[in-house]
């Protein structure tokens, strides 16, 4: 049994572009299911849970988003008081990927917090007809200062890891969730 204390609660959001896989990850880090009839415009608004990293223990608010990515229309209330985003990309999507940077420029423009920690997910690596390499996704993250991971919400593998090295880096950045 974990008895350490919640040190603090962080406000987490997921981006990108409609049908990468956002909620996916998401109901997979959260409930450990995958439901492959997810309708893409079925969002769960925002998920709850507590993780353990490093020592400390964190309470994860997550912001998902109902469907409307797909115009870019998230309000700024959506992006205000952020610690960390996890920035997602389909590899079987050439298109999702070319999208990453308007994504970045969105967050610019509405993110209060400049030295939020962001994470670049290229998600679906189960499936068999990537269009974007493994190495396109890290060189892309290195320009934009992102942490980065492929991973597959239907296969579980990476998603784990890209919620823990997030919080991870967000408690170990000085002054972003301390208050
Ligand atoms: P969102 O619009 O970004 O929230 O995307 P969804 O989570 O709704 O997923 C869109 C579609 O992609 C759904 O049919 C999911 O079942 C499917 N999907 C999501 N993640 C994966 C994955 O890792 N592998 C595969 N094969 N399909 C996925
Ligand atoms: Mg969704």
């Amino acid at each position: 049994m974990d008895e350490r204390e919640v040190i603090t609660t962080l406000k987490i959001l997921i981006i990108g572009e409609s049908g990468v896989g956002k909620s996916s990850l998401l109901l997979r880090f959260t409930d450990d299911t995958f439901d492959p009839e997810q309708a893409a415009t079925i969002g769960v608004d925002f998920k709850v849970k507590t993780l353990a990293v490093d020592g400390n223990k964190a309470k994860l608010a997550i912001w998902d988003t109902a469907g409307q990515e797909r115009f870019r229309t998230l309000t700024p209330s959506y992006y205000r008081g952020a610690q960390g985003v996890i920035l997602v990309y389909d590899v079987c999507s050439k298109q999702s990927f070319s999208k990453l940077d308007a994504w970045l420029n969105e967050l610019e423009t509405f993110s209060t917090k400049h030295d939020m920690v962001k994470m670049l997910v290229g998600n679906k690596i189960d499936k068999e007809k990537r269009e974007v390499s493994k190495d396109e996704g890290l060189k892309f993250a290195r320009k934009h200062h992102m942490l980065f991971i492929e991973a597959s919400a239907k296969t579980k593998e990476g998603v784990q890891c890209a919620f823990e090295e997030l919080v991870e880096k967000i408690i170990q950045t000085p002054g972003l969730w301390e208050t």
